[in-house]
């Protein structure tokens, strides 16, 4: 199965494309699996093993006890500092550089669509380029946080410990960044929901909005959604190869 997508699926996926003025991307942790980074939810997989990120990655454990979070988080860091995109994220590159995709929303923090090349891009839960010090507000990049991690936890100037730029559990998400991604959703034409379940606010919510504005859902996705029964169209074959299917059919 892996590798080979269903032509003719692929050549209807390019024909609601071709078809719809606003095309806006919505991806979740299954398009960086290619990419060798494990999906959390799925049990048995990596560095997720044996923690529950409920409690680990919480903003509660980063308050309590910042050497003990930064133990673990350190290690995700530096496993996905080194991650490069895969071909389901150049795909989508290829469509914007088209204008085939006015934008990428993401619930993926490894900045895999930054590499890529992506430009309009939103990541609603924020990403690991940058960790911020909650007292003084400086805030410092990812070659720079992962030069600190020597110490206890990498601390600011300030002997402070950095927070990554990433939304934890418990923490609110960034209003700036969920509106944009209301506002493309709600404009959208086509919103093309890849490797995400569609669980987690606020991208479990999208769909509704561009439902709403009169637009259609395309899901490429393996495993079923909440939103399977008001999609167009499912296609459930390799991300990577479904993606690329659908850039050579348009
Ligand atoms: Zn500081």
């Amino acid at each position: 199965m892996e590798g080979r997508v269903d032509g003719a699926r692929a050549a209807d996926l390019a024909a609601l494309v071709r078809a719809a003025a606003s095309v806006v991307a919505l991806t979740g942790a299954g398009i960086s699996v290619p990419s060798g980074i494990p999906d959390f939810r799925t049990p048995g997989t990596g560095i997720w093993e044996n923690v529950d990120p409920m409690e680990v990655a919480h903003i509660r454990a980063w308050r309590a006890d910042p050497e003990r979070f930064w133990r673990f988080y350190g290690d995700r860091f530096a496993v996905l500092g080194d991650k490069r995109p895969n071909g389901a994220h150049a795909a989508l590159v290829a469509l914007e550089t088209r204008g085939r995709l006015d934008a990428v929303i993401t619930q993926n923090v490894d900045m895999l669509h930054r590499k890529a090349g992506t430009r309009g891009l939103v990541e609603v839960h924020g990403s690991i380029a940058t960790s911020s010090c909650l007292e003084c507000g400086v805030r410092y990049e990812l070659d720079e946080v992962v030069e600190r991690l020597g110490g206890p936890f990498p601390a600011c100037d300030c002997g402070r410990p950095l927070k990554p730029d990433v939304v934890l559990f418990g923490e609110m998400l960034q209003q700036d960044a969920i509106d944009r991604a209301c506002e493309l959703a709600a404009g959208a034409d086509l919103l093309l929901c890849i490797g995400s379940s569609l669980e987690v606010w606020p991208v479990g919510g999208l769909p509704q909005l561009t439902l709403d504005g009169g637009g259609e859902l395309a899901i490429v996705t393996q495993g079923p959604t909440q939103w399977d029964h008001r999609a167009t169209l499912k296609l459930e074959g390799d991300v990577e190869a479904e993606l690329q299917a659908l850039v050579a059919a348009l």
